[in-house]
């Protein structure tokens, strides 16, 4: 059944009302008729049932039927922390970051990221907000990954160890620590809920970062012997993070 991301104010206590954009979806390309039944979510963890209502004045609404809140979402927040970059490369992560499962997205800007904006413009924010949407509506995601604005990476770290259990960075010149070592050791210690991931730019991070790394306790791994895209690297990390934390069980 097609999943749709509501607003707030769309979703009262019996009915909800469709936006004029999902509506169009519903009506002219998923050719639902007024009786058949939609999912809708409130990104608040909440999943209704809901079916169509007949269209009245161009306006189209729906019968909730049955509220659940289901225990999909991973139960470990993962923080995907990646430099900025052009711009079909990073809109590629944000798509593929929100399939394997991260629950927050913070882009960074280092000493070597080759986009270097301060800000997420408006307009561009309202469209990585649609590719974070979409994606989370097509992996049936429950909760939409937030994206955080842009940030200088000393200012991540900072704040990525006040806030998480376990900070990594990906790193190629780490030849001793590999990611599942180091995840088994800290979660021999204590109990991880939340994780911050970073990935750095094309160009990797310079060893004055990686002494800030280091003196925020944030540990350096290595992600094997082969050199991936960051691109790459973005998507397959917290994809093994989460399945070493076993969160891609069924
Ligand atoms: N310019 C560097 C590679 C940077 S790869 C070089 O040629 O040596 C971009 C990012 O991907 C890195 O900053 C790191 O975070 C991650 N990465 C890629 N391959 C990795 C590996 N084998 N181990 C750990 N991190 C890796």
């Amino acid at each position: 059944m097609q999943h749709f991301f509501l607003p707030a104010d769309a979703i009262k206590q019996d009915t909800v009302s469709f936006p004029p954009e999902i509506a169009h979806q519903i009506k002219h390309v998923l050719r639902l008729n007024e009786g058949m039944q939609v999912q809708v979510l409130d990104d608040q963890g909440a999943l209704l049932r809901v079916c169509l209502l007949p269209e009245v004045d161009g306006r189209l609404e729906g019968n909730i039927l049955e509220r659940t809140y289901p225990k999909s979402e991973p139960t470990v927040q993962l923080s995907l922390c990646v430099s900025l970059t052009q711009r079909e490369k990073f809109e590629l992560i944000l798509q593929k970051a929100v399939e394997v499962g991260v629950s927050s997205i913070q882009p960074f800007v280092s000493r070597y990221s080759l986009v270097r904006e301060k800000t997420i413009q408006p307009k561009r924010r309202v469209r990585w907000q649609g590719i974070l949407r979409e994606a989370a509506e097509q992996s049936g995601r429950i909760l939409i990954p937030k994206l955080h604005d842009v940030a200088i990476l000393p200012h991540v770290i900072e704040q990525c160890a006040a806030s998480s259990d376990l900070c990594l960075a990906a790193w190629e010149g780490e030849h001793i620590a590999t990611l599942q070592r180091v995840l088994q050791e800290a979660q021999s210690k204590k109990e991880i809920q939340r994780i911050a991931l970073f990935i750095g730019p094309e160009g990797g991070f310079a060893q004055q970062e990686m002494d800030l790394f280091q003196q925020h306790d944030v540990r350096s791994v290595s992600l094997g012997k082969r050199i991936l895209r960051m691109e790459t690297a973005a998507i397959v990390a917290p994809a093994l993070v989460l399945y070493e934390l076993g969160q891609m069980e069924l």
